[in-house]
């Protein structure tokens, strides 16, 4: 049980900071990558102001000496590797006009890139093996409706994220390994007093049970002797009280059998044999002497698989079968029982179903804890330990006990048990 908390803690702890630390990160990439990109962009801007004062400069140049843009189809573009930005003129027809370029032939493409981009909008975009931050603006040129993209290459920028990128998700995990050691650590420490706390617990609920029986059984034969000596000697009604102090002294046997059995298995030390068992045998006669103390109300039906063998401990095993028949025989007043058994694979199936009073959904999940008795059932006797008791034995047997409820409809166990080898 622990060992699953610790297991619990450190997997909430590794994931939580897992969380944490990938949205810090997703946070911190997302403001640099933003910071360079404002950064471009205005890097960009600059190189527009100075690229449209020059370019003002030329057009009133040409207008004072009535040229003509002169500038011939082979001179139109410029080509200088070196250069950071570059820009492009095009006419409102997508013709270019002319531009110095970075990129050996992106003056073909830029257009169609940019082609549903709006003025003023800052765009990265793939072009072969580069990342390119392009904006388009309206051209200072005359010619109307032209327009003008400048943009440089953003492809390092972008490598250095990616990289970082790779960095952090790296630190992450390594952190979230590290955190992971950590936290298994620390909660197996944190562990440590509450696991001796509860040993003790255990052991006082152990010692205690074992220390009151040996009292109870005194008394339980103390009650029998009064009982037998001399009847006369008590009123209807002191007779009455000592059936009452006999039930209920039974009743706290059974309660003090029950503890010790449930601490005897919390504390691992229920002894229990590895028998060869004719299951299928077993739960004939066991439901055949059932039937016989169930009142007419109540049908039996049993559909059990023959020559089904199981290893396990017997009177576990008897004892399983008693507390689901009996709870089945308390909660159903008219209706039946069935009880099916049957191998499958390796698993043997044992089913006790019933069209009693059913359990409620809210009760459901609570009726193998120990003491529970669901709010509409307390009138009947029990000590609310019987489904504990039986998965404590489906548990030592390494098996799986598993109820399904409809209020009012019935009720169904389902135990499903491996077949061990013996060793
Ligand atoms: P004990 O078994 O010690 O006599 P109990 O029967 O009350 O007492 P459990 O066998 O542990 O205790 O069952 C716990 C509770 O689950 C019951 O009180 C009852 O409310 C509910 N329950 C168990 N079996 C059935 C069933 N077949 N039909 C309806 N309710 C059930
Ligand atoms: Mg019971």
């Amino acid at each position: 049980m622990f060992n699953k908390i610790q297991r619990k803690l450190t997997i909430q702890y590794a994931f939580f900071f897992l969380l944490f630390v990938l949205l810090l990160m997703a946070a911190l990439y997302i403001s640099i990558s933003a910071i360079m990109q404002q950064q471009q962009v205005q890097e960009l801007e600059l190189f527009f102001g100075k690229e449209r004062y020059h370019l003002e400069k030329d057009d009133e140049f040409k207008e004072e000496h009535n040229k003509e843009d002169q500038i011939t189809d082979g001179k139109k573009i410029e080509y200088d590797a070196n250069r950071a930005n570059f820009y492009y003129i095009f006419t409102k027809n997508n013709e270019l006009v002319h531009g110095d370029e970075s990129f050996y032939g992106l003056y073909k493409d830029v257009a169609q890139l940019m082609m549903h981009v709006e003025e003023e909008d800052p765009q990265t975009v793939e072009w072969k093996d580069q990342d390119l931050l392009l904006i388009k603006y309206d051209s200072p040129h005359s010619h109307n409706g032209s327009y003008m993209i400048i943009g440089q290459s953003v492809t390092k920028q972008h490598h250095l994220l990616e990289r970082m990128m790779y960095a952090f998700i790296a630190l992450t995990l390594i952190g979230t390994l590290c955190i992971a050691f950590l936290s298994h650590y620390l909660a197996g420490k944190a562990m440590v007093p509450i696991k001796k706390s509860f040993e003790r617990q255990r052991k006082f609920v152990s010692d205690a049970s074992h220390e009151l029986r040996t009292p109870l059984s005194v008394f339980y034969s103390s009650l029998e002797v009064l009982e037998n000596d001399d009847e006369n000697r008590f009123s209807a009604f002191g007779q009455e009280v000592l059936t009452d102090l006999k039930s209920e002294t039974q009743h706290m046997e059974t309660l003090l059998e029950g503890l010790l059995f449930l601490a005897r298995f919390d504390q691992n030390k229920l002894k229990t044999k590895k028998e060869d068992i004719e299951l299928s045998e077993l739960v004939n006669n066991i439901t055949k002497s059932f039937e016989r103390t169930l009142p007419d109300s109540i049908q039996l039906k049993t559909q059990i698989a023959d020559g089904i063998k199981f290893i396990g401990d017997e009177t576990s095993i008897r004892e399983l079968l008693y507390i689901l028949l009996e709870n089945a025989t308390k909660f159903t007043e008219k209706g039946s029982i069935r009880v099916s058994l049957t191998s499958i694979n390796n698993y043997i199936k044992l089913i006790v179903e019933d069209t009693g009073i059913g359990i409620t959904q809210r009760d459901l999940p609570h009726v193998f804890d120990r003491f529970y008795q669901a709010t509409k059932n307390r009138q009947k006797k029990g000590t609310g330990l019987g489904l504990s008791i039986a998965q404590a034995i489906v548990s030592h047997h390494q098996g799986h006990i598993s109820v399904e409820s409809e209020f009012g409809q019935g009720t169904k166990f389902i135990v499903s048990l491996p077949i061990l080898k013996k060793d």
